[in-house]
């Protein structure tokens, strides 16, 4: 096979304790998936469940990597996530059986150019420019299952210049994992290489040029984030 152009890069994460990498294939993210958010958000999350959107795999950015702040923004929002990596993927997959289709967990921070969400949201367009812009989705290396298990509980932090900004506990998650991997396969079929960000407990804000974020996960990893 040749191309009339050079292929795309394949989008990858490292893994932990091993030199072999994670190759990513879509990334789905949940929205309103803890109470809290939904409130600051200004929603009622007894009334509206939490949902789903996406972003290109190409945006993310690896460990290791800085986040340059994009343009065209002038209040982008940090998100800490667990994020969940695929390792077996397929369309209307059962609850009871949805954990066997995961390769492992990592941190992920869905980050977000809020201001112009919340344009969009205003005239009813689409998000794509707000969620899925370039380097909107740092993520850690991925921790194998296999080593870990299945977190369903832990905290979830995130501090920006030693600050603590987010802070919760997994077990507060609305969908928790197999009921957003039994929801999102009625919705598309799933593939190996997916990952899942699974949505961010309350304490968003802003993030600006000279910071460093640091996001932590007990039990999975850290994520630490210089923004440029
Ligand atoms: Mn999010």
């Amino acid at each position: 096979m040749s191309y009339v152009i050079p292929a795309p890069e394949q989008p990858s994460l490292p893994v932990t304790s091993s030199d072999q990498m994670f190759p990513v294939h879509r990334i789905y993210c949940v929205g309103r998936n803890y109470a809290d958010h939904a409130r600051e958000m200004g929603h009622n999350p007894d009334q509206e469940p939490p949902f789903f959107f996406l972003k290109p795999a190409d945006v993310l950015v690896g460990p290791n990597e800085d986040f340059p702040y994009p343009g065209l923004s002038r209040d982008v929002h940090h998100e800490v996530e667990l994020v969940v990596a695929l390792a077996r993927g397929g369309g209307d997959i059962p609850e009871a059986s949805a954990l066997e289709h995961i390769y492992g967990y990592a941190v992920g921070i869905d980050m977000t150019r809020r201001d112009l969400q919340n344009e969009a949201k205003k005239l009813g367009r689409p998000w794509d420019s707000g969620k899925a812009f370039d380097f909107s989705a740092p993520c850690s290396a991925i921790k194998p299952a296999s080593a870990m298990g299945h977190p369903n509980n832990g905290r979830i932090q995130l501090k920006i210049d030693a600050e603590i900004r987010q802070e919760s506990d997994l077990d507060h998650m609305i969908w928790k994992v197999p009921q957003i991997i039994a929801k999102l396969s009625a919705l598309f079929t799933l593939r190996p290489g997916d990952l899942i960000f699974t949505g961010t407990p309350a304490g968003v804000g802003p993030v600006n040029p000279g910071e460093h974020i640091q996001a932590e996960i007990a039990g999975v990893g850290e994520l630490a984030l210089f923004c440029r």
